[in-house]
């Protein structure tokens, strides 16, 4: 047994046991830990750091097309969540309730927030008078409590993290259009920064959010051929606008109720960067996410401390200055091989290793996670070279998560194919579907298999071949797989 083997944390296979893999990577890694309450995890240092960068891109973004954040209250009286009855009877079998305060009984139970419409639909009836009020686009950055039976790690918490948007428009059209371009969003989110390619399109009325008119989705396939929903975007309509009152007096003095949109995406999506890019050796994570871009390893041979040492620090101030999230381990106690196979756990796009030889020739040398491929670069130029080999791996592992997602995307014209699929390959499966509950039950039922989404595009989306299940008349293709 050589001394890494002897030193780093053993994990679980990927390629072997996908389920245990993923646990451990998530401990091991220190991205979260387990809490005495089931289902409710502590999101560690390093696994906030990811969600801190994942956030920081949708803020931005979201702030770029016009909206605002706001807070909202982390309570929601009974009868509020009642008004919307599509919406309680949705969210009532996961709601968590206060019922006392201090040493009183409430006259009215509290709900912890599922989701915030509800509270903030009282509020916008207040706000919203006229047509000059609208559009009401606002955002909250919040905690959310739903009472889960099965839970894991970043997957399917009773508690998690996660934005709202909850948007007030003049007609259905701008509420239309709200909807979509928060769906491209999530979709530029995912792919551009989490280097996650997605299916982006709308659900089915039967898969839609408890309330909505109609929900929108992007879906992402992770390793191991299952789908994992990577945000919403909901066209409310007027049913929340109806419910909760929330009415103004149109550029013809007529009284309307608003059209209203509300999305969402949450700290599920570390879950996923973990799923899709992690390999055997742990994590891999995309540098634009990565919480430490760049690990600079000193090699502890010989007079080091007066040699490598320096050599190492001046890389790292100089990366730092460059805008790298760089770090140095210079830790005596532990040996460079043991910080090679931390790191690479801990999936840092980026090694420099320094030593003795390297300083004499001014060089470093770059080890890559996603290839784990070695370069030799003058120090001088690792200021130029670093950030251009960030970009290729952010490139690099888009790519293969892209060829991985369009490997496993397979047609199936008949029941008996559609079924051979989801059994022996798993991943999504194109079909045609009558557009009929009943045919979504059978499939869900006999293969675990429910649609994910249904393409936008009208021609991406029309068939002629008929229902996979039922043989009746195709009405949309539709993308069908099993899902977390
Ligand atoms: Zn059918």
């Amino acid at each position: 047994m050589n001394e890494k083997e002897r030193l780093v944390k053993r994990i679980a296979q990927k390629s072997e046991d996908f389920s245990k893999w993923y646990v451990e990577v998530v401990q091991k890694a220190e991205l979260a830990d387990y809490t005495p309450m089931k289902g409710m995890m502590v999101i560690r240092p390093y696994g906030y750091a990811v969600w801190e960068n994942v956030q920081r891109a949708l803020d931005v973004r979201i702030k770029a097309t016009g909206h605002v954040n706001a807070y909202f209250p982390l309570f929601i009286p009974e009868t509020f969540l009642q008004k919307e009855a599509e919406h309680v009877k949705g969210f009532s079998p996961e709601v968590a309730w206060v019922t006392i305060g201090g040493k009183e009984e409430l006259e009215e139970r509290l709900a912890v927030r599922p989701t915030s419409e509800a509270i903030i639909g009282h509020m916008y009836a207040k706000w919203v008078k006229s047509w000059r009020d609208l559009p009401v686009l606002i955002n909250q950055w919040a905690n959310i409590v739903r009472w889960e039976k099965v839970t894991r790690p970043f997957l399917r918490t009773t508690e998690f993290l996660w934005q709202e948007g909850h948007t007030c428009h003049e007609t259905a059209e701008e509420g239309q259009a709200e909807t979509l371009k928060i769906l491209d969003l999530y979709r530029d989110v995912c792919e551009a920064e989490l280097a996650i390619p997605v299916l982006a399109g709308r659900k089915s009325l039967s898969e839609k959010f408890a309330g909505a008119q109609m929900t929108y989705a992007v879906e992402a396939l992770m390793a191991d051929g299952k789908a994992l929903q990577m945000a919403t975007s909901h066209n409310l309509g007027q049913h929340f606008s109806k419910a909760f009152d929330i009415k103004f007096e149109d550029r013809a003095q007529k009284l309307q109720y608003v059209w209203q949109t509300s999305w969402g995406m949450t700290t599920r999506t570390i879950g996923a960067l973990i799923m899709v890019h992690g390999d055997d050796s742990g994590l891999r994570f995309p540098p634009r996410v990565a919480p430490v871009q760049v690990m600079v390893v000193p090699i502890s041979v010989g007079d080091w401390k007066t040699t490598v040492l320096p050599a190492a620090e001046a890389a790292v101030a100089g990366l730092k200055a460059a805008g790298v999230r760089a770090a140095i381990d210079a830790r005596e106690e532990a040996t460079p091989g043991w910080k090679f196979a931390e790191y690479e756990m801990r999936g840092v796009p980026l090694r420099v290793e320094i030593g003795p030889r390297d300083v004499k020739a001014g060089q470093a040398v770059l080890v890559r996670r996603d290839t784990k491929a070695k370069e030799s670069v003058p120090l001088a130029s690792l200021n130029a070279r670093v950030p251009a080999v960030l970009d290729e791996i952010q490139a690099s592992l888009f790519a293969q998560a892209k060829a991985f997602l369009e490997g496993n995307i397979r047609d199936a014209a008949d029941y008996d194919s559609f079924k051979s699929i989801l059994e022996n390959q798993r991943g999504f499966v194109r079909a045609s579907w009558c557009g009929g509950e009943a045919c979504e039950d059978r499939i869900k039922a006999e293969t675990m298999a429910t649609i994910r989404v249904i393409p936008l595009d009208e021609a991406e989306a029309k068939t002629a071949a008929p229902c996979v299940a039922c043989g009746g008349r195709g009405e949309a293709l539709a993308y069908f797989a099993r899902s977390y």
